[in-house]
């Protein structure tokens, strides 16, 4: 069952943007679907069926892009012998490999959008008649599908576009038996929407306008730019072929592919190298006339950055802490990122929907988050531009090599980006000390949000595209941060570090989810991972604890509730599996130095000998590493001055 997932309180810059990039794309969608509707008659079950085409168009030709058409409800149980009626795609459809070739018009041709043809080799585990696959404002105008054992081609009983759940299924004429491999190979055209899926984006230099074609497809706009398997458990290589002019420079996830092929007579086709096995979303072009200054990694490989010629100098900083960054990963990690990639590129874009993203060789910035003017900049851009750089390099791991199965797990991704951040740009700028700046910010931010019963828990089910991209949120980016941050401190982080590279070695090029993650960390902790962290990561809020003296001067009596912002509201809130309690490793200061303890139920008595006495008084949650608060006493020598000081910490 879907969750609910309600926004609340402070929000990132990059979620703003991609709100405000839903709620344009979804105004647009009515727009045409109320256009559709009048157009056309209402169809059942929302398919609009077409004939299979029997054509095939010349690569190049364009018109204009296909309407989006209008579709009814989806009903209630979906028929089984309907796999498109489901919103996920049908188990058993297994993606080997994409080629894909894009022919993006830009400048005075923009209005055409692009053209593109996509081969995908195919396993099909079960028996079936139905191949699905993603499409969203792209026209396919040519199916055809190949068996791969005799290279013919399978007759077709139809095609359709199915745009309730997103969908181009074609029906074979007869079904295919288990384990078949099949190639489907597809032509179509799309246009440009936003600044999201395959789009143009414009800058002005020298006082003449310039064009660029870039890609942006987290989580579920792949499908905008070819049609795919558009589910991130379902990786695939990939190799990319781009059709462009030749005064323009292209850019794919993989280097360049032998020399550029004349295509027509003003035309060039750049082809690039296969990709390791990754998901959609992270599938990367650039189109430009960019200018680029390298550097090359500790193992050799080339680490370049790419922006407008006219600012290309403001990428130095970039350049020179992302390559140091990537080598302090690569070691920290025990595994190097060029045995991933052989090599990185970043790229300032003029329009960007997010901060940036971290597509695997070819990372993009909105521009403002990776340029940096030395003469003017201030210290709050600098640290901007190292952060996210630190940000976008730990998804080499923690998103890339390794991928989330279901987007409900987001957070192994952002989480671990946002964990990582501060630790990457620490290294970079260390007078900063921006661990311990994270531990304020990022802490209060994730409280504001995490302190109303409208808040969800870190792991959540989501299905839907806008149930996806509505948890890219405070919760998965700076709560996640905080429960790694505390599971550092519970497990010490030698251990924490060599769980991690277990995780990385264990699931490489593949797919995990949460419990894949604790059973490396477990071989690396003496106290249950799991036990601990579920009642952080599956119930939201996080807990109060109020400490009372007792009769007993050597004796506190600690007290967990969970902590709201408004109390009265929680007689609304859902059931929790864990009723609202927390398992909290609890450290204070002792008369020596400090001393840590568990506390696994609502109460505790805990016996901290002569703390009456102490010359500074006692304080918990020492390093604030651990995400709760406490409320102290009002008695027993501790000023009502110091007992504030101590609650503003957080
Ligand atoms: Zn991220």
């Amino acid at each position: 069952m879907t969750t609910k997932v309600i926004f609340h309180g402070p929000r990132s810059v990059r979620l703003r943007y991609v709100l405000a990039g839903t709620a344009v794309a979804v105004g647009l969608i009515v727009m045409v679907g109320l256009l559709a509707g009048l157009l056309r008659p209402p169809c059942p079950e929302g398919v609009q069926p077409t004939a299979a085409p029997t054509s095939t168009k010349a690569p190049g030709t364009s018109s204009a892009p296909e309407t989006p058409r209008t579709t009814t409800g989806q009903p209630a149980t979906p028929d089984p012998a309907k796999p498109w009626l489901r919103m996920r795609l049908p188990e058993g459809q297994r993606p080997r490999h994409y080629r894909v070739r894009l022919h993006p018009r830009l400048g005075d041709e923009a209005s055409q959008g692009f053209t593109g043809e996509v081969d995908i080799d195919l396993r099909l585990l079960a028996a079936t008649k139905y191949i699905l696959v993603h499409v969203k404002y792209l026209s396919v105008t040519n199916t055809i599908v190949l068996n791969k054992a005799d290279s013919q081609p399978l007759p077709l009983a139809n095609t359709f576009n199915y745009t309730e759940n997103q969908f181009w299924v074609i029906e074979l004429a007869s079904e295919l038996p288990a384990n078949s491999e099949v190639q489907v190979q597809l032509q179509y055209r799309g246009g440009y929407f936003g600044i999201v899926g395959l789009y143009q984006s414009t800058y002005t230099e020298g006082g003449v306008k310039k064009f660029l074609a870039t890609t942006k497809f987290q989580p579920t706009d792949a499908r905008k730019a070819f049609p795919c398997l558009d589910e991130p458990q379902l990786k695939a290589t990939y190799t990319a072929e781009l059709v462009h002019q030749p005064e323009y420079t292209a850019l794919a996830n993989m280097p360049q592919q032998g020399s550029r092929e004349n295509y027509t007579d003003n035309l060039v086709l750049t082809r690039f190298q296969e990709t390791r096995n990754m998901s959609t979303y992270l599938f990367c072009i650039l189109i430009s006339q960019f200018a680029s200054m390298n550097r090359t990694s500790a193992e050799g490989d080339p680490f370049r950055v790419w922006a407008p010629q006219s600012l290309i100098n403001q990428s130095i900083y970039a350049l020179e802490s992302g390559v140091r960054i990537q080598d302090f990963f690569s070691s920290w990690f025990n595994y190097s990122y060029e045995s991933q990639f052989p090599k990185q590129d970043m790229a300032a874009i003029p329009d960007f929907p997010s901060g940036a993203m971290e597509h695997w060789g070819l990372i993009t910035y909105r521009d403002t988050a990776m340029l940096f003017d030395e003469a003017t900049g201030s210290a709050s851009n600098k640290q901007r531009v190292v952060t996210v750089v630190a940000h976008e390099l730990a998804h080499m791991w923690f998103g890339n090599l390794v991928t989330m199965v279901w987007w409900n797990d987001l957070w192994l991704n952002e989480g671990f980006a946002s964990y990582f951040a501060d630790i990457g740009a620490d290294l970079i700028e260390p007078s900063w000390e921006l661990r311990q700046q994270g531990f304020i910010t990022t802490y209060i931010s994730a409280f504001n949000a995490d302190d109303v019963i409208t808040s969800h828990p870190i792991i959540v089910d989501v299905e839907t595209p806008q149930e996806i991209t509505q948890i890219f949120d405070t919760i998965t980016y700076s709560k996640g941060q905080a429960v790694l941050t505390q599971l550092e401190d519970f497990m010490g982080m030698d251990n924490f570090q060599l769980g991690l590279q277990d995780y990385l070695k264990a699931n490489e090029f593949g797919v995990a989810s949460t419990p894949q993650l604790y059973e490396s960390l477990q071989k690396y902790s003496a106290d249950n991972v799991t036990e601990f962290m579920d009642r952080w990561t599956r119930q939201m809020g996080f807990p109060l604890v109020t400490v009372a003296e007792t009769a007993d001067p050597d004796v506190l009596l600690l007290n967990q509730t969970w902590f709201l912002r408004e109390p009265a509201t929680r007689v609304n809130a859902t059931a929790s599996p864990f009723s609202y309690q927390w398992i909290i490793k609890l450290s204070y200061s002792s008369q020596n130095g400090s001393s840590s303890q568990m506390m696994r139920d609502q109460q505790m008595r805990l016996t901290v000998p002569g703390y009456r006495n102490f010359s500074q008084p006692l304080k918990f949650n020492l390093g604030q590493q651990g995400f709760y608060r406490v409320n102290y006493p009002t008695a027993g020598g501790m000023g009502s001055l110091t007992r504030s000081g101590l609650m503003l910490q957080y």
